[in-house]
This record gives structure tokens, sequence and C-alpha cells, in this order.
């Protein structure tokens, strides 16, 4: 669809900038936005601040930032503008993190007051109704100041700016002019004082008009608002600005008490959790989706921005962001369920480990867990662990498609896993990075007592509850033993003599452990014996294609192509013959019938290796 055809469909010209159609649809709808009400010059900015008279009501300037980062930017998104009210939200989550929310909460309520922001009343308590009005935002200012004292502003200013992801500044003219004028929140800060909820009240007064004077965009807007809905992270910087508790304390006030006394209604018609300033800012925050940032200067009988309340309006009922409106299928968090028959680890094992592998193949249960996972979620996975007995011993967990968890989704996990550790299972954790702390709270929850094991990759883990079953069940790992080439898989069906002409056509070589033994892209030469220790076979990435122990040969390839298609690395100490292929083409030659033989023994290989792969294949398609 080209853009005039976009513009007659919704039946009103539209101004289009070169390759409109070409533009994503959500920078488009915005842009739509941003057209249909640039026109409504209804309301007044704010004048109670002399300063503020001078905003030009003409701005109008969207932002909308997402989780991944991206930015969206429409009108005058980058023109600054004095943040006032909308610092409440980002402040109040300050003295949460600062002071803990024992002494907030001893000062500061979190009930709507029904009254204008500058209302003068106090709680039955004497305690400001909430940090979104004036008194709480006044009185958070405060507790700062008892924690920093001169330099309360600076630790404000840095925080916002973290918030923004960039360096926020102040408007100094702004600042002034509320210092010169702001009897109401002078009265507001005595009246504190009164209750000793406020102690120097000139120093707290000063920190609270200079938060209030801060520049921000309604680019920085955004970027705050998606820090919020990111759980804490800016999604543009990486910094984890605040903790997700914090978050979730702050998102809260801000849906009771962020729009002045139009809350009510903000939560019934738009449902984000919002906060606007009369500075004409409004920041909305819908959590794990966007940050919205807007500026118009033109204000509501409520003190909210006219244009930006309507971009939220229309945003949300639009793309139906209405935080109520919510449904997951927790079915879909686990992704494949399995015990191990037909899918080994990458590790070649002998023939009576393979034998022992299969014959308790139910005795490893591997369940791969997809999304973020809640508290309903893990409880699905908690059900289906108990539901259908009989448990296996070896239970893998696999994490690697889990970008998020929550605490009580953790611990909930952490509890089920120790229960299960009671009846003899051993639980391991696959997918979890080094430091993850999501995997902290699972063991912390688990308690000490429970046998939980953690790999970075599923593939390691499988291999240990591999190991375990073979050990358990009389078997001994290949890697302590010494093969001679009657074991070797690819020389099966020979004779003692055919063999013993060919290890006379072999070199004995040594290699320590953590040596390259073969690099991708070498020449294919050779074809390698393993007759004690372990090799691992992997891609550049360090992706392991396959783990061999003794009896296991290497480099086999070159009997088909003329490159190394991987590096191959000694895990321990590795012995094993190097066979020349020049020098076995003469053998094969002089021996056809033994040469058919070991390539037929090749190809039995690497039909049981294709086997494992579509194996895996299948099993993820299935889901
Ligand atoms: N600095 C302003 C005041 O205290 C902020 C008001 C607002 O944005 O709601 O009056």
């Amino acid at each position: 669809m080209d853009a005039r055809t976009f513009s007659q469909i919704n039946g009103k010209p539209i101004v289009q900038s070169t390759g409109y159609a070409t533009q994503p649809p959500l920078q488009r709808f915005l842009l739509q936005c941003h057209q249909d009400y640039v026109t409504d010059s209804s309301g007044a900015v704010a004048d109670y601040i002399p300063e503020l008279k001078k905003a030009n009501p003409a701005h109008f300037g969207i932002s909308l930032a997402t989780i991944d980062g991206h930015v969206y930017d429409i009108g005058d998104s980058a023109v600054p503008f004095t943040i006032q009210s909308v610092s409440k939200a980002f402040v109040f989550a300050l003295a949460l993190e600062l002071v803990g929310e024992k002494r907030v909460e001893a000062a500061i309520g979190v009930e709507p007051s029904g009254e204008a922001f500058n209302s003068i009343r106090l709680t039955s308590d004497n305690r400001p109704f909430n940090p979104m009005v004036n008194a709480g935002a006044i009185a958070c200012s405060g507790l700062i100041h008892q924690v920093d004292g001169e330099s309360a502003f600076d630790r404000i200013q840095e925080k916002l700016s973290q918030f923004a992801g960039r360096e926020l500044g102040v408007d100094e003219d702004v600042h002034r002019s509320e210092r010169l004028t702001g009897d109401r929140n002078r009265a507001i800060a005595w009246l504190l004082r009164n209750y000793a909820v406020v102690q120097d009240v000139d120093a707290v007064l000063d920190t609270y008009f200079r938060q209030c004077a801060m520049l921000v965009t309604a680019r920085d807007l955004a970027i705050m608002a998606a820090t919020l809905a990111n759980r804490g992270i800016n999604p543009v910087t990486g910094v984890r600005v605040i903790s997700p508790y914090v978050v979730a304390k702050t998102l809260s006030v801000m849906t009771s008490s962020g729009m002045y006394d139009y809350a009510g209604e903000w939560v019934y018609r738009v449902g984000i959790p919002a906060k606007s300033g009369v500075g004409g800012g409004i920041v909305a925050a819908l959590p794990s989706q966007l940050g919205l940032g807007t500026f118009s200067p033109c204000l509501d009988t409520h003190g909210n921005s006219v244009r930006g309340l309507k971009v939220c309006e229309t945003l949300s009922a639009r793309f139906d962001l209405h935080m109520l409106n919510r449904s997951a299928d927790v079915r879909t968090c686990i992704i494949a369920d399995y015990d191990i028959s037909g899918i080994s680890s990458r590790r070649s094992r002998q023939p009576h480990e393979q034998q022992i592998l299969e014959d308790h193949r139910q005795d490893i249960r591997v369940i791969e867990l997809i999304g973020a996972l809640n508290f309903a979620a893990i409880d699905y996975v908690t059900r289906r662990l108990s539901s259908e007995p009989p448990a296996a011993p070896l239970l893998i967990l696999d994490f690697r498609r889990v970008p998020d968890m929550t605490q009580a989704g953790a611990r909930l996990l952490g509890e089920n896993l120790a229960v299960l550790g009671k009846t003899g299972v051993t639980s391991i954790l696959a997918g979890f990075e080094d430091q993850s702390p999501i995997s902290a709270v699972i063991r912390a929850s688990a308690g000490d007592e429970t046998r939980l094991r953690r790999f970075v990759l599923l593939d390691d883990a499988i291999e240990w509850a591999e190991d375990q079953i073979i050990y358990r069940h009389g078997g001994f790992i290949q890697s302590k033993e010494t093969s001679h080439l009657t074991d070797q898989m690819l020389l099966a069906e020979l004779t003692a003599e055919q063999i013993q002409a060919l290890a006379e056509l072999s070199t004995p070589r040594h290699y320590d452990t953590g040596q390259r033994i073969l690099g991708a892209g070498e020449p294919a030469n050779s074809i390698f014996f393993l007759q004690s220790g372990m090799v691992s076979v992997k891609l550049a990435s360090g992706v392991r294609l396959a783990s061999l122990g003794p009896g296991m040969v290497f480099g086999e390839m070159a009997m088909i192509e003329t490159e190394r298609s991987a590096d191959v690395w000694a895990d321990t100490a590795v012995r094993c013959l190097e066979l020349p292929l020049d020098a076995f083409s003469d053998y094969r030659n002089l021996n056809p019938q033994i040469g058919l033989q070991i390539m037929r023994n090749l190809s039995a290989l690497l039909a049981r290796r294709l086997i494992l792969a579509n194996a895996k294949v299948d099993l993820l398609s299935a889901y």
C-alpha cells in the first residue's frame, strides 16, 4: 500500500514524509495521532508558575520506547520542557530504594486523595495521602534530604538521568520562578514539618522545586517509562536503574494517583500506569510492553495535557493495551518434555554404555521451558512434574529460552525441587549463566540439603545425567580406559592382521589437555584412532558437536572431504594413532574388500549421527 492509498482509505489528507509507506505500522499510527490532535488547541498552559506561561502552546511531541530499546519519535519529541510532577514517580522510586519501604510508608500514604495535586489536606494520621500529590512528593524529597543533606538534589538528578539514559539539566528560570512564588508548597512543607514529616523546610523545598524544574523531552519520558516497563532496566542503555520490587510499588501509585483527580477515569479508560505534570508532559509505562512520553503544554481542568491524554486513550484503545485486559496460556511454557530414548548427549558412547542408557532411558527426564515464567507458569510446571509418575530419578530443566522468571516463580520451583529431592530425584538446571540471580533464588528455595546441579549447556547436563546412569548400573566411563584398534567401530569386522597392517601405517600421537588437535579449514589428510583420553569436536562458536572417547575415530570425514569442518580439542591428555590418508588409500587399493568394509562402517557411524540429529529436530517440531 502506498502513502496515497493509505491517506485515501482513512478519508482524510495526512502529511507524509518520504518513505511513509515503508515505516513500521506503530510509527505510522503515532504520526496519524499527531496529525489528528495537533489541531486541537483546547486547554491552557499552566500559569500559576509565572515562567511556565512562556511555554509554546503549539509544541506537540510523542515518543514511544519499546522494551527492546527502540524509540519512535514524532513531532516535537526533542523539545525540552520542565518535568514538574512527572518527577514525583521517579523520586518516589528513589526514596523507596534509598530509605526502604518502612520509612517511606511511615511518612507517606498510598491512598488517592480525591483532591487537587496541591491540596493542603493530610490523612487522619497526618501523612500526605500519596507520593503523587505535592505534599507526598515534598515528603519524598525530605526523606532523600535526610540521607543526603545538601547533595539530595544531586542524587535525584543522577537517578533521573539514569532513567532517561542521559544527563538531565535544570531550567534555572523555572526553578527561580517557582521558588519565588511557590507559597502554597511552602505552606504544605511547614504543615509537614509540624507533623515531623519534614525537617529543614527551605532546603527540602529547594530540592523539590529543582527536581520539578529538571529539563526533559518526550523522548526522555518515553525511555524513563520504558525503564519502569522493563522492570527497572533501561532498555536503551542496558543499565539496571531500580529493582523490580520498587518498580511495582511505583507503578502502583501511578495507577491509583498518577493523573491528578482524573486518576479513576484514567484507569478505567486507558488502563496504563501514568503520571502527568503541569509542564505538559505525560509518562505512561505498560509493564513488559512499552513506555510512552508525550509533550503538549495545554492542560485540561484536571491539569493533564489535552493532546497527551488523547494520544494515550487512542493508543490504548487501538492496540488493546489496558493492563487488565490480559490473557495467557501457561501450558505453552513447556516446549518439550522427553526422556532420552533416541536423544542422547553429543558424547559418543561405547556399546556397553549405550546399552545401559537404552535400558534406563526413562530415568532421565528433560523438560525444556520457554518464555518469561511467572508464578502461574511455574505452578503448571510443578503440577506436570507431580502428575505424571513414575518420577525419573534425574530431572533436567532447561531454561535457555527463558529470558526472565519472577521471584515467586523461582521460589515455587525451588520448593518443588526440594520435595522431589526428598523422593530421591536429582534436579539439574541447564541454560543459566554462572551468575544467574534466578538460579540463585531457585537454589536458595530448594535448600542446602537438596541435590541440585547446574550446567550452562543442556547437552552437558544430559551428558552428566547419562554418566550417573552408567555409573549407577555398573558401567564405567570410557575416558579412563585404553582401547586397542580392535575396539574401533570404524574397523569392525576386520581381522587382527588387517588391523595390524593399518596400525603399522599409523604414527602414535600425544596431546596435552586443552591442546587443539585439528583446526577447521585445515587440509583433511589423515584419520585419528583415539586410544585413551577424551576429545571434543567443536565449531568455532564453541558449540560442541561431539565428545569422543577411546575406541572412537575423529577426522574420519577426511575420507569424504578435503578440508576439516570443525576443530578437535583434547579435553584430557590424549593418546591416538594418526593414519595418513595417502597411505590408507594405497592400502585400500591393494585390499578393495577391506576398503569397502571400512566405508560401510563409516556409513553406519554417520547414519547413527543422523538418526540422533533427526530425533532432536523432530522432538522440537512436535511441540
Ligand atoms: N512544581 C509544581 C508544583 O509543585 C508541580 C506541579 C505538577 O506538575 O503537578 O506546583
